[in-house]
């Protein structure tokens, strides 16, 4: 086996809100904890232009800039960060494993903030639009919608949460559907239907949000799956809500996780299957997702890290 590149008492994987809120907290208890930031550090913040509800910022700050802010004040109270992708881990036994590559790093605890991934339509105008009207998080990107007309794709909870939402302030929202009939919950299919600000277009897919030339959305095209026909709908933003990925890969058959793929913990803390190992943020939130909620877990994560190491004589 090779030699550990270095073993610390804590390893964090992952820097969006959680994984570098949960390095603030660990080391300023001086558990100089090592984050392991990913190559695409700072998480779904990164694609998200203005951040208008994250406590603290009452002008708002876009998504890179906060998340700046967040690994400036891990580092400044010692943080080490490693950006790479973790490639294998085992915690079978004590120390952790966690690698990177061909490096080894042993940690006393880990805590894990990989967090998660939209799906996207994956239809070519989608990701030149993003952040000028396709948006995957309506409670984020709602509010600069105000009084226009908006689609919502997908027929799961979180469409008909944020269809629900985004008539509080938009003129109204279409739902579009591939199918005939939604997978979300009954109670809040009915808050939908009940909604005259809601129109439900069914058995249909997006094949088009216009306008680049433009540099924002203001329309989309919008195919009926069983005749083929075409309506173009005036639209000044296009939310999906098709899903996220937990970006658990590495941890299954690990840890034990829901049927979803999400991480399960113990209810009302951090504490995963495998004791010592930690998980907050969106690789275990499939509810609230938000950067406030996020980084909250990630404080209760380094706490609850701090004080295990504490019972296990390693702090
Ligand atoms: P889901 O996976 O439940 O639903 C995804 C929806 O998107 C489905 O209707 C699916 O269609 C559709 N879809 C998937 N891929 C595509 C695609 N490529 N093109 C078009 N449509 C697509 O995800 P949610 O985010 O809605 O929910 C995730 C989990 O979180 C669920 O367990 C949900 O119950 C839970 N949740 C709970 C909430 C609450 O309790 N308040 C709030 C929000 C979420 P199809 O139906 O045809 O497969």
């Amino acid at each position: 086996m090779s030699e550990a590149k270095a073993h610390h008492k804590v390893v964090i994987i992952g820097s969006g809100p959680a994984g570098l809120t949960a390095a603030i907290y660990a080391s300023r208890a001086n558990l100089q904890p090592m984050c392991i930031e990913g190559w695409s550090a700072g998480g779904q913040l990164m694609i998200t232009n203005d951040v208008e509800n994250y406590p603290g910022f009452p002008k708002g700050i876009t998504g890179p800039e906060l998340m700046k802010e967040f690994r400036d004040q891990a580092e400044r109270f010692g943080t080490k960060l490693v950006t790479a992708d973790v490639t294998k881990v085992d915690f079978s036994a004590r120390p952790f494993k966690v690698w990177v590559e061909e490096d080894l790093y042993l940690a006393d605890s880990v805590i894990i903030s990989t967090g998660a991934s939209a799906r996207w339509l994956d239809i070519p105008t989608e990701k030149a639009l993003q952040g000028r009207g396709v948006s995957a998080c309506a409670v984020c990107d709602g509010a600069f919608f105000k009084n226009e007309d908006v689609i919502i794709v997908g027929g799961g909870d979180t469409a008909m949460e944020e269809a629900n939402y985004l008539t509080g302030m938009c003129k109204s929202v279409t739902i579009v559907h591939r199918r005939h009939e939604f997978r979300a919950s009954k109670i809040m299919q009915d808050r939908v239907f009940a909604n005259p600000k809601i129109k439900v277009v069914w058995d249909s897919a997006i094949e088009e949000i216009k306008d680049i030339a433009e540099g924002k959305v203001t329309s989309a095209v919008i195919k009926n799956l069983k005749n083929g026909e075409r309506t173009e709908l005036p639209v000044g933003a296009v939310f999906v809500a098709i899903g996220h990925e937990p970006n658990t890969q590495l941890f299954k058959g690990v840890l034990e996780l829901h049927d979803n793929g999400y991480i399960k913990t113990k209810p009302g803390t951090t504490q995963t299957s495998i004791e010592g190992v930690f998980a907050s943020g969106d690789v275990q939130d499939f509810v609230y997702r938000q950067a406030v909620t996020a980084a909250g877990t990630g404080c209760m994560a380094a706490l609850e890290a701090e004080r295990w190491l504490a019972a296990h004589g390693s702090h």
